[in-house]
C-alpha cells in the first residue's frame, strides 16, 4: 500500500468493486482496492449476458477491469480484510481497515463489495461439479445446456418454479422431489402440461464418467441419466467486514421461503453506517455481473458526492478561521 490514508478503500475486487474503483479513480480520488481474489463465478468457464464482453472468461474480465482502474491510478492489492472500524474523534475521522495478515490502512469512506457465498445442498459430489454441470442460474448457463437432459433437485418450495423455468431451455426436464415439499395438485398439473417428469425419492449422489456428470443416483439405486443438474443454493452474504462495522445481515425471502442473507442498503448502496457503502451481491443477492458493475458505479458516484460535501464544509471552515 503506497499511502497510509486513502479517500476510499474498497473491500473486494470483483465486478462491483473494480467498477467503483474505476469511477472513483477517474474522479481523482485516491483509491485502494483490497481483494481476496475469489469471485463468486470463478468456477464458471465464461461470463454471459455482459454486454460488449459476452462469453469472456471470468478471470479475463476482471483482469481487464483491474487494468482499466489501475490506468487511472487506483491501487489494487491482494489480501483479505479481517475487520474495519470507525476512527475515534470527529465525524470526518474516517475508518481503519485491517487485513488478516496484519496490514492496516485508513480511509475517509469505505465501499464494501465482498459478494456472497453459494451454500449448496448437502448431496455428495455437488461442490465438485458446481458451475460446470451443477447449476443455479438459467441466464448464466441455460443456453449452454439447451436441449440437453436437465434435472432439477428439489430442496425447497421454489423447485417447481425452477423446473418450469428451465423448461424454457430444454424439453427434457426432470424434477427430483428429493427433500422438497410434495407439489400441490395445481403444480402437478402445470408440470404435466409442460412435460416435466417428476421423480420421487431421495437423491444419493451424482454419476460421473470421464470427468463428466452423466446422471442422478437415487437412494434406491436407480440412476436417471442427466447432463446438467439445477440446485437451489443458499445465498449467504460475505458480510463479516460490514458486521464488524455494526451492520447486521437480514434474511432474503422469495415466495415465502428464506433464500439467503444480505446487508441492507439504499438505492445508491449507502448502508445504515454513515460513510460506508455496499454494492454487488453482498447487498443484492440476485445481481448479475453487469448489475454488480452498475451498482459499483452508482455507489462511487454517491460516495464521491458525499466527499465533495465534506471537502466543501472543511474548506468553508478553514476560510472562516
Ligand atoms: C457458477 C456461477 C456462474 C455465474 N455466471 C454468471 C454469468 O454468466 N453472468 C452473470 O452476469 N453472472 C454470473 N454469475 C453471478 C456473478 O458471479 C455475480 O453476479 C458477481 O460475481 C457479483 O459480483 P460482486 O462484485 O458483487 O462479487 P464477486 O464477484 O464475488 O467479488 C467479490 C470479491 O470480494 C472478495 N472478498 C470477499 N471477502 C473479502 C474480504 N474480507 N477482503 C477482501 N476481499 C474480499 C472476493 O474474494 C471476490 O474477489 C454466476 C455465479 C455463479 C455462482
Amino acid at each position: 500500500m503506497e499511502r497510509q490514508r486513502y479517500d476510499v478503500v474498497i473491500v473486494g475486487g470483483g465486478a462491483a468493486g473494480l467498477s467503483g474503483a474505476l469511477a472513483l479513480a477517474r474522479a481523482r480520488r485516491s483509491v485502494l482496492v483490497i481483494d481476496a481474489g475469489e469471485p463468486r463465478n470463478a468456477p464458471a468457464s465464461h461470463v454471459h449476458n455482459y454486454l460488449g464482453r459476452e462469453s469472456t472468461p471470468p478471470g479475463e474480465l476482471l483482469a481487464i477491469g483491474r487494468n482499466e482502474a489501475a490506468g487511472y491510478g487506483a491501487e489494487i492489492v491482494s489480501g483479505r480484510v479481517a475487520s474495519a472500524e470507525r476512527l475515534p474523534g470527529a465525524e470526518d475521522a474516517g475508518f481503519r481497515v485491517v487485513t488478516e495478515d496484519g496490514r492496516s490502512v485508513e480511509a475517509r469512506r469505505l465501499l464494501v463489495t465482498t459478494g456472497l457465498v453459494d451454500e449448496l445442498p448437502p448431496v455428495p459430489g455437488l461442490a465438485e461439479r458446481w458451475g460446470r454441470e451443477v447449476l443455479h442460474c438459467p441466464y448464466c448457463h441455460g443456453h449452454e445446456v439447451a436441449d440437453r437432459p436437465i434435472g432439477v433437485l428439489a430442496t425447497g418450495p421454489l423447485a417447481v418454479h425452477q423446473a418450469l423455468m428451465w423448461r424454457q431451455w430444454s424439453d427434457d426436464v426432470t424434477l427430483f422431489l428429493h427433500t422438497g415439499p410434495e407439489p400441490s395438485a395445481e403444480e402437478y398439473e402445470e408440470l404435466a402440461a409442460r412435460d416435466v417428469a417428476v421423480v420421487d425419492g431421495e437423491v444419493a449422489g451424482l454419476e460421473i464418467a470421464d470427468d463428466r456428470f452423466t446422471g442422478v443416483r437415487l437412494t434406491s439405486g436407480r440412476v436417471v441419466p442427466r447432463e446438467a443438474l439445477v440446485v437451489q443454493a443458499r445465498f449467504t452474504a460475505r458480510s463479516a467486514v460490514l458486521e464488524s462495522l455494526g451492520l447486521t445481515p437480514v434474511a432474503q425471502e422469495m415466495a415465502g421461503t428464506v433464500v439467503g442473507t444480505y446487508i441492507p442498503s439504499d438505492p445508491t448502496g449507502a448502508t445504515e453506517v454513515p460513510g460506508v457503502w455496499a454494492a454487488g451481491n453482498v447487498t443484492r443477492l440476485t445481481e448479475q455481473v453487469v448489475g454488480a458493475a452498475a451498482a459499483g458505479l452508482m455507489a462511487a458516484g454517491a460516495l464521491n458526492g458525499d466527499l465533495i460535501t465534506e471537502d466543501t464544509r472543511l474548506a468553508v471552515a478553514a476560510r472562516r478561521a
